[in-house]
């Protein structure tokens, strides 16, 4: 069986920026990657806000994040990693010739010399609308994220939830729909302070402490909510046109748990070249936890970079402990050539 499979140098769990820049910077060390994700697509948790503006970068002005994606996907393409979209990694098993095979959800295996885990808080999913039979709206006008905000120009938008995105989205909404109307269970709301203000001071109406009970519709639509007092249980019935509801996240690492990774507050503890406990696996990105760590995209390709270089060091001892800096990397000579440069000035470096 595993003779079988393709062995590869590094396997990258996890399509984020962190898993994306990972595998650009892979290929920069000739390293043969893959990267396993477990959406139909690439991005990560960008793809929650994918119309936000993306300010803190580093040399990116600002840019909306669903075009901060494409770029980060094409760079991860640069080397031409393998990808494989929506398998789950769950297993983990270390070979007597000390390589990984991961065994994903659905029975695949991938066949590894090293393993970086890129995986943010896990496998995210919206946390659903607790109403009988509220999925069947899921094609039409129950949302729970806001993926384009023309979609609903000039409607009665109702939005559950009192978090930083239902405040975000309340005044993203405020001055294209027909109408938004806010309904939390509790009084306090947990956006920035100045999204809070800005929301309450519109003309959102703000419906605190409610909570969504029932939806009413023919078989497609919802065309009414049912809303009720948390405190009286005092009902009210509300015309709608769409609704988006923003309960949170879960996150799951599902069986990576199992692995005997040292977890400490839900993230792995990592040393400051990203090494885990477990000799030859890694972290960047969100899953991880260390003394100088940062939560934003920046940080991520930070953690990436030095993963990779410890996951080259497994691999070859002897090799550099970084990568020749792109600007005199032969690696690029052609791809330079392509772009009108023709700079001679290149280093034949090993990886
Ligand atoms: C609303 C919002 C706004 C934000 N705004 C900014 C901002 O302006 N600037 C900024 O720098 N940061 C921002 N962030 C934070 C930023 O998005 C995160 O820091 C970043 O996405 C972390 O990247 P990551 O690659 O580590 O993890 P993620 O982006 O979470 O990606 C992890 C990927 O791993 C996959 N995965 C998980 N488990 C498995 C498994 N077992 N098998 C296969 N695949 C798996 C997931 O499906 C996911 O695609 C924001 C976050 C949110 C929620």
């Amino acid at each position: 069986m595993t003779e079988e499979l393709e062995l590869f140098d590094v396997t990258i769990v996890g399509g984020g920026p962190a898993g994306l820049y990972t595998a650009f910077y892979s290929g920069m060390r000739d390293l043969k990657t893959k990267i396993i994700e477990y959406g139909p697509e690439l991005g990560g948790r960008m793809l929650i806000y994918p119309e936000k503006m993306i300010w803190d970068v580093g040399g990116v002005t600002p840019i909306l994040c669903e075009q901060l994606i494409a770029r980060l996907e094409e760079q991860a393409r640069t080397f031409d990693p393998t990808i494989v979209l929506n398998q789950k990694v769950e297993g983990l098993e270390k070979l007597q010739d000390g390589t990984f095979m991961l065994t994903t959800a659905t029975g695949e295996k991938h066949h590894t010399k090293t393993v970086i885990l890129a995986i943010g808080y896990g496998v995210l999913t919206m946390q659903k609308l607790e109403i009988e039979g509220a999925d069947r709206y899921e094609v039409t006008n129950l949302h729970y994220t806001v993926q384009e905000l023309d979609v609903f120009r000039d409607k009665h938008v109702l939005i559950s939830g009192g978090g930083n995105s239902a405040v975000d989205w309340a005044n993203e909404l405020e001055p294209i729909a027909a109408s938004v109307t806010v309904v939390h269970r509790r009084n306090d709301f947990g956006g920035l302070e100045k999204n809070v203000i800005k929301m309450k001071e519109s003309s959102v109406d703000v419906r605190t402490p409610y909570e969504v009970v029932q939806l009413h519709g023919n078989e497609d639509m919802i065309d009414h909510v049912t809303i009720s007092h948390s405190e009286t249980g005092e009902m009210e019935r509300i015309s709608v046109d769409a609704v988006i509801v923003n309960h949170g996240l879960k996150c799951d690492y599902g069986a990576l748990t199992e692995w005997g990774l040292e977890m400490e507050d839900d993230v792995a503890v990592v040393n400051a070249k990203r090494e885990t406990n477990i000799p030859g696996i890694y972290g960047a990105g969100d899953f991880i936890d260390h003394e100088s760590k940062v939560r934003y995209i920046a940080g991520a390709f930070t953690d990436g970079v030095l993963a990779l270089n410890s996951a080259k060091l497994h691999i070859d001892p002897d090799a550099p402990k970084a990568a020749y800096v792109s600007s005199h990397n032969i690696r690029f000579k052609e791809r330079n050539k392509q772009l009108g440069l023709h700079d001679e000035d290149y280093r034949e470096v090993k990886g």
